[in-house]
């Protein structure tokens, strides 16, 4: 038998600081509800945004595909694991993003890990931002490349970086779109300022844009205007969405590199044909059912408004934190809120820096402004 002794004062250790994460068990429900410990409660620590999971035109999707397709892909893409309905996928997201191509991955860390490592190389020097999601940061360093990171509230560190870094290499900029932990948006603009300025190339995280952000749900590079200024944009099947996987959207060139280099596309079995079916229904929906999105937007500006001055950061859209410090304090408010009806995250370190412990709340387009207003009121 191995000896795990060390285990325990580690996770002694996570106890005495109030970062103990008990790993909960949830049922979720149509119409945006859960279940929690055989209580039916609001969720507002999904990230399935327009509410697409249970949608039952979605499901149908879904289940006729696992009829005929059965449940697993049974091999990677590159094998013999891509079925009708990924090469379907793929052409669903290039229409929707227009662009000439899409790559798919088991997930979005797989997008994000798979993409950055095989593009960016050990000659290179890639600038990240502080927010980052662990995904990226991963593929950065994964890279092999020169790691600079920056702050997006602080730009002209960015740009003394830029100006200062020589080299063979190339030089990237990767970001979040909408960081995940504050809400708030990346400066898209100031940052393809700054790339074209300085010769970098810029790749964008929608994970949290995409069908949430811009007038046809594109996310935040359409929100901007800067779709045709990035590089290249990368995106997650598992939020609003409301299935599984991840996408590059990308030139036919990208797509090819990618195909034959992106180690987490190739050594890994293709998402089940049955959530592409999935999905490929729910970007129709995003497209014909603006509403979802638009009531999104408006109830998290609502709640935002009520809040104010209680936010961590000023943003933009669905994710709202809201600021608490303590760690001890946050799970306490958290669970106060769920006797009241509530799911709501408890984001304690090392998901963020010490100090900053926050409830993480995100709308969904299932709630209802009187919702809303009684969430604020507990709040208050
Ligand atoms: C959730 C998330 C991912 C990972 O996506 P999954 O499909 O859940 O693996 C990547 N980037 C960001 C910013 C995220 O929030």
């Amino acid at each position: 038998m191995a000896d795990w002794d060390w285990l325990g004062s580690d996770l002694q250790r996570l106890r005495d600081e109030g970062l103990w994460r008990d790993v909960r068990t949830i049922k979720s429900l149509p119409g945006g509800w859960c279940e929690v410990d055989g209580r039916r409660v609001r969720n507002l620590s999904s990230n399935d945004y327009l509410n697409l999971a249970h949608d039952p035109r979605v499901i149908a999707a879904a289940k006729e595909a696992l009829d005929e397709f059965g449940v697993g892909a049974g091999a990677s893409a590159l094998v013999s694991g891509r079925s009708p309905w990924h090469e379907r996928l793929e052409a669903t997201i290039c229409e929707f993003e227009r662009t000439e191509a899409a790559v798919l991955f088991p997930s979005g860390y797989a997008a994000n890990v798979g993409t950055i490592s095989a593009l960016v190389s050990d000659q290179d020097v890639v600038f990240c931002d502080r927010l980052n999601h662990a995904s990226l940061v991963d593929g950065c360093r994964m890279s092999g490349a020169r790691l600079r990171v920056y702050r997006h509230d602080r730009l002209e560190i960015l740009e003394r970086e830029l100006r200062k870094s020589s080299g063979n290499g190339r030089r990237w900029i990767v970001t979040d779109s909408v960081f995940s932990m504050d809400g708030d948006l990346a400066p898209l603009v100031e940052l393809c300022d700054l790339a074209e300025e300085f010769d970098a190339r810029v790749i964008v995280d929608e994970a949290h844009g995409t069908g949430v952000f811009g007038a046809n749900g594109r996310g935040v590079c359409e929100h901007f205007g800067v779709e045709e200024r990035v590089s290249l944009r990368i995106g997650t099947l598992s939020k609003a969405i409301g299935t599984l996987g991840g996408f590059v959207a990308c030139s036919i060139s990208v797509r090819d590199w990618l195909w034959h280099s992106a180690r987490t596309h190739v050594f890994s079995t293709a998402l089940p044909p049955a959530v592409c079916a999935a999905a490929v229904q729910s970007f129709g929906l995003i497209g014909s059912e603006p509403e979802r999105r638009q009531h999104l937007m408006s109830l998290s500006a609502k709640f935002r408004k009520l809040m104010a001055g209680r936010l961590l950061a000023d943003g933009e859209g669905p994710i709202v934190p809201i600021r608490v410090e303590q760690p001890d304090l946050t799970q306490q408010m958290a669970a106060e809120l769920l006797d009241a009806g509530f799911l709501v995250g408890s984001i304690r370190p090392p998901t963020v820096p010490h100090g900053t412990s926050r409830l993480r709340i995100c709308m969904t387009a299932a709630c209802g402004a009187d919702e809303v207003e009684s969430l604020a009121r507990l709040l208050l």
